[in-house]
């Protein structure tokens, strides 16, 4: 058993830009991981966390719509399969603060995953909960919004992911 040790993660944390791996045991450290993640979701005021946001290159997700930690859920080993067209909305995220812009998603999203007991299950959904199921499986495979804006978005996002970047290298670091 390992205690992962988490920690809200940031753009340019190269935990962020990788694939993450599959959990293969579910076991009292990832219900530990889990918990942790919520809380981080909750303290920062999102819908929705990754295992990579919380330092941790596992493929795990929590989603809560409305922010709460009672309504949150939590996504092991997930498998999405979008649908309905395509929606434009604006998106931000945790991991790159200061950026928003309008990302393209599709409507619906069925969610295949595995729960922390260990049973499979399957959940549609519409709207912001579609949307946060394709933003969080991005993060499992190492895409961030900030590879999805238009050109023009990127461009004005220049300077601010510039300065996260000198942010993390900054002194002691
Ligand atoms: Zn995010």
């Amino acid at each position: 058993m390992t205690d992962y040790e988490c920690k809200m993660t940031r753009f340019p944390e190269p935990v962020l830009g990788k694939k993450a791996r599959p959990i293969e045991v579910i076991d009292e450290s990832i219900r530990a991981l889990a918990e942790r993640m919520k809380e981080i979701m909750v303290d920062n005021k999102g819908v929705g966390l990754a295992g990579p946001q919380a330092g941790v290159d596992l493929r795990i997700f929590v989603v809560s719509t409305d922010g709460t930690r009672e309504n949150a859920k939590v996504y092991i080993n997930p498998k999405i399969e979008p649908g309905g067209g395509l929606t434009e909305n604006e998106e931000g995220c945790l991991s790159l603060p200061g950026i928003w812009g309008k990302i393209k998603r599709y409507k619906k999203c069925t969610v295949t995953a595995t729960d922390l007991d260990g049973n499979e299950f399957t959940e549609e959904g519409e709207g912001l909960l579609a949307r946060a199921f394709q933003h969080e499986y991005d993060h499992l495979e190492g895409i961030m919004i900030k590879d999805r804006l238009s050109a023009a978005a990127k461009l004005r996002a220049r300077r601010q992911l510039r300065k996260l970047q000198a942010e993390s290298s900054g002194p002691g670091e």
